[in-house]
């Protein structure tokens, strides 16, 4: 069957387009999104120092510049779908959103990641721009978790489940991919999310869960399940993950954010029936970027 990473980024956790190529050959991916993480440096954590080299790069743009995207795509356009997502605070980010589908081919928003509210007006006003130029928005939210005096600068992404709320409501015309612990937490009707990036693994699953009650409400929502906090809210309860992919199966994609196989070894776990499969792995996202 045909696989679609529909979440990863060039020179990621050490790997090179030779590396990244092999592994999805590796994993039977036929294709992937490829999507820049572009922000102020002043956004995101020396944490990820070690996964990336915006340093090295020199890159004025943030942690995953698109220009890297842009040189595995243009080396090798048959594996890659071309992301873009300027920082929506910089001035004519929109315009270089339209660049980028112009000239470049770019059918994808994202990597959205800023320390920035989710409803602020510049956020808002690219997700409408890329709702017109038909492409999808992956959004990353992160709660601020962090309660120590010691340690006072933590770090955020989109703000609240609230604020994607009121960006849902803000961009009907626009299909937003939610992404990253601060969405996955909510698979739960608990308070975790006021406390835990990651839930303990075998944390019940209450009924209640702002994830499906925003699914059920919004048709522009859709779920990236990448990344450990897309698998461990879908591991958390096999059969609510089996309940949960039936009732959304045609706006939950299969991705990655990294190279390991966990969520594909869970998902075969889960002896789903073939065109729920299908629809998951490669054409809820065909559909997508087919505009
Ligand atoms: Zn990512």
């Amino acid at each position: 069957m045909k696989i679609v990473d529909a979440h990863n980024h060039p020179d990621w956790c050490g790997h090179d387009l030779t590396k990244f190529l092999h592994n999805m050959d590796e994993n039977g991916i036929s294709q992937c999104w490829l999507m820049p993480w572009e922000c102020a440096p002043t956004d995101y954590s020396s944490y990820y120092q070690s996964k990336i080299p915006a340093e090295v790069l020199g890159s004025t743009t943030g942690p995953i510049p698109f220009t890297r995207c842009l040189s595995y795509v243009e080396r090798c356009p048959e594996r890659f779908i071309l992301g873009c997502c300027p920082d929506p605070r910089r001035p004519g980010a929109c315009d270089m959103l339209v660049a980028a589908h112009d000239i470049y081919g770019a059918r994808v928003c994202g990597e959205l990641k800023v320390r920035t509210m989710f409803d602020d007006p510049d956020v808002i006003r690219l997700c409408r721009t890329a709702g017109e130029l038909g492409m999808p928005v992956t959004v990353h939210l992160d709660y601020d978790c962090q309660k120590t005096r010691r340690e006072p600068w933590s770090e955020w992404f989109g703000g609240t489940i609230d604020a994607l709320e009121r960006l849902l409501q803000a961009c009907p015309e626009t299909r937003i991919l939610g992404h990253a612990p601060g969405f996955w937490i909510h698979i739960s009707g608990d308070d975790l999310w006021q406390t835990a990036k990651y839930p303990a693994a075998d944390a019940p699953v209450i009924p209640g869960g702002r994830v499906s009650e925003l699914l059920r409400k919004y048709p522009n929502l859709y779920g990236d399940m990448s990344g450990g906090s897309g698998r461990l809210a879908l591991s958390r309860d096999p059969e609510h993950a089996r309940r949960f992919i039936t009732e959304f199966q045609d706006r939950l994609l299969f991705a990655r954010d990294y190279f390991d196989d966990g969520l594909q070894v869970f998902l075969d776990s889960l002896s789903l029936p073939e065109p729920i499969r299908e629809k998951i792995y490669f054409r809820n996202a065909g559909k997508l970027i087919a505009q």
